[in-house]
């Protein structure tokens, strides 16, 4: 069976049942006795103790012990939810998805009463609501709405060793909240041995560590480096189907295309071998699944069967499925990461670290003996990988992270309480950014537009594009833009056998201006069917990917209202909307190279158009684009016709208008110095100038 399609499957009432058949151990397991079979419990006593005596903890654990589902219910019925609420933070919207619902179940309430969850553009939480799973960007959103956090008595921070930016900056500020709020408890959760650096950054706090089960798992090296990791992983999973004894499978790949091919080409072989092999359940899971396909890997597999569950990273970690006793890693992970080059961050496969391979073997040995199959030699284990993931902080754009702590009143950025601070360089391009977006003025405070900025929950370029287009008198249009561009990664459903007929439908929305001004077209249509769904069937629209859209929508214009943004249509006339987008992105232009391709114009980067933009093949001497992926080539995603001296008027401190040329390279020099001086002094920028120069 491919499992890949949208019905709705009512798992937990199964496991809940004790109808669980994939483990004879667990057959007949009550919520009880399944909450009390988890290593945390043993501690349970003391947890709520030492919370009872600190105002801040660490508690760490190997993942699977409990912490996410079991630590926020004992603080729950501990009394510690009784004047306010227990919040706990996940840096994947899967995970929190996920664990709520998995809470809610194990608490015996509907999801969004006693137990809910926020991500961004959804909240599913009631005024009832004692636990609340969310986000780290979520409660970073939170404390610029309410310092004090006046809603909750104790955070969890929950998978704090994934160090994401969002949860390194929350480390900084929750220790200033702390201060303020002595009756705030805050807890700190790692599944990895660094307590004792956060124990030193949190002020020496105790660490509450928890004993694993687990055991052993066989490491397999492959013996040649493998050419090919997809097919070998492939290989490998059918191999363990046919000749190892029972128990599931765990694949870890990189990303959502990857995993979906796999997941068809699986099935096809699968289907080949004919009915006389056992059954293989074949489920994905990665950060764009909607939330009921994602909880079926939960599911056990029917007695006689077995299940492979293809994950991303996600399942390193932040999500535990009982049952795999056998892992393939082909060593890879999508990250995104900032490109010097590019001057901006990019997504990128690059090996992981040896401390995430050692945490991939783990999930192997969680009910018993298992085997991990590593796609790699052990020769490159040892001498490719680096010990440790570096943190996203560290490699990462920080533009947004600045604009909120800026928008928090946090000017002295280079003194912020960071546990691993970001280099410097990063932040001066991020301070640059934000400057020649005119969020930041020439001093590096916060402009009254940057204020604006920091409302919207998205990327600076998008709520500028956004802001630009209430006073251009097109916000109507950018709303459904901005919608679909944020919501979703894409609206189109092309399936590999109806490629041709998928295309011609979609050409028929291409607007000769670009891609952007297509997902309105097809927005506006949509919403002309009046939202149908059988509409979007016959267009090759994927419908949940618009009603999700559609959503987004009435939470953006929610906030458009909060903040008296008037929302006015432009009608035929959508060269505003191109307008509005050259304001947040004109940094991303790039014009027509006479040889091929384009180039942009900030660097002079060799960048293609993708063969599914509505420009592809056509006249568009001057373009903007909304980011770049890389497959063979650099292409560019989302990409409009624009008009150069549209850039000269959104963005004059970066662009001027030279002699006939119409268009010439950014002015550095005098007016963005100031900015530069006012944070790093006189040294740091003349070296950030200099290697600027340098690329
Ligand atoms: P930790 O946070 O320490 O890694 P968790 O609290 O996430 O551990 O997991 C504890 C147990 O709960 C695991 O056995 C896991 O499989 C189970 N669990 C978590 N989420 C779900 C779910 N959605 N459905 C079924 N079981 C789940
Ligand atoms: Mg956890």
């Amino acid at each position: 069976r491919n499992d890949r399609g949208g019905e709705q499957m009512p798992e937990w009432k199964r496991i809940t049942q004790g109808k669980d058949q994939s483990l004879g151990k667990r057959t007949n397991m009550s919520i009880k006795d399944q909450r009390e079979s988890l290593p945390v419990y043993k501690f349970r006593k003391q947890f709520l103790e030492a919370v009872g005596e600190n105002q801040l903890m660490i508690v760490v654990g190997d993942t699977g012990s409990g912490k996410t589902t079991q630590l926020t219910q004992y603080l729950a019925e501990g009394g510690f939810a009784n004047d306010g609420m227990v919040g706990c933070t996940q840096p994947r919207r899967v995970a929190a998805m996920s664990v709520s619902q998995r809470v809610a179940e194990e608490v015996g309430c509907k999801l969004g009463e006693e137990v809910g969850y926020t991500i961004r553009f959804e909240d599913m939480t009631s005024p009832n609501t004692k636990i609340k799973y969310m986000t780290d960007g979520i409660m970073q959103r939170e404390i610029l709405l309410d310092p004090e956090l006046s809603k909750y008595s104790v955070i969890m921070l929950d998978e704090a060793h994934e160090r994401t930016i969002a949860t390194d900056v929350l480390f900084g500020l929750l220790k200033k909240t702390l201060k303020r709020r002595p009756d705030l408890k805050l807890i700190v959760t790692s599944a990895t041995l660094d307590a004792e650096k956060f124990s030193t950054y949190f002020n020496e706090c105790p660490i509450l560590s928890i004993p694993g089960r687990t055991y052993p798992v066989e490491i397999m090296y492959s013996r040649e480096p493998e050419s090919d990791y997809l097919d070998a992983a492939l290989v490998t999973v059918m191999q363990i189907h046919l000749t190892e004894p029972i128990g599931d499978i765990l694949l870890f790949l990189t990303g959502k295309e990857e995993i979906d091919t796999s997941c068809e080409i699986l099935y096809e072989r699968m289907k080949a071998l004919g009915p006389s092999v056992p059954e293989l359940l074949i489920l994905p899971i990665y950060g764009a699944l909607p939330s009921e396909v994602a909880s079926r890997i939960f599911e056990p597999a029917p007695p006689g069967s077995r299940k492979v569950v293809i994950a991303t990273n996600i399942a390193e970690t932040s999500i535990t499925i009982d049952g795999i006793y056998y892992v393939v890693d082909p060593g890879f992970v999508k990250q995104t990461a900032f490109d010097a080059k590019l001057g901006m961050d990019r997504l990128q496969v690059t090996p992981i670290s040896q401390a995430q391979a050692k945490q991939r073997a783990g999930r192997a040995g969680r009910t018993g003996p298992g085997k991990c199959f590593r796609l790699y030699t052990e020769a490159a284990f040892q001498s490719e990988m680096l010990p440790t993931t570096i943190p996203e902080i560290q490699r990462q754009n920080l533009s947004n992270t600045i604009l909120m702590l800026k928008a928090m009143g946090i000017n002295d950025l280079l003194h912020f309480d960071f546990m691993d601070p970001p280099p410097t360089n990063t932040m001066l391009t991020a301070l640059e950014e934000l400057y020649a977006l005119s969020a930041l003025d020439d001093e590096g405070l916060l402009t009254r537009l940057g204020r604006q900025m920091a409302d919207f929950p998205m990327e600076p370029g998008l709520a500028k594009t956004l802001i630009t287009s209430v006073n251009l008198g097109c916000s109507d249009e950018l709303l459904s833009i901005v919608a679909m561009i944020s919501a979703v990664q894409t609206v189109f459903h092309r399936p590999k056998d109806k490629q041709q007929q998928a295309d011609q439908k979609k050409a028929k929305f291409h607007d000769p201006h670009g891609d952007h001004l297509t997902l309105l077209n097809v927005y506006n249509a949509w919403k002309q069917s009046k939202f149908s769904t059988p509409w979007c069937f016959e267009n090759f629209i994927q419908p949940r990917s618009m009603k999700r859209a559609a959503d987004v929508r009435t939470q953006l214009v929610q906030i458009m209202d909060r903040h008296k943004h008037r929302v006015t249509s432009c009608g035929r006339n959508t060269d505003l909307v191109r307008r509005a987008l050259c304001a947040g992105f004109f940094r991303n232009s790039a014009r027509k190279d006479p040889a091929e391709g384009y180039k942009t114009l900030v660097e002079g980067t060799p960048v293609y158009m993708h063969p599914s933009s509505a420009l592809f093949g056509k006249p568009a001497e001057h373009v903007v684009y909304h980011s770049l992926v890389e497959t063979t080539k650099e292409y560019m995603h989302n990409v409009t016709a624009i008009e150069p001296k549209w850039l000269v008027e959104a963005a004059p401190t970066f662009f001027r208008v030279a002699g006939t040329e119409g268009l010439s390279r950014r002015k550095k020099a005098e007016r963005i110095q100031p900015l530069h001086n006012r944070f790093a002094g006189e040294d740091d920028w003349r070296l950030s100038a200099q290697k600027r120069q340098g690329r």
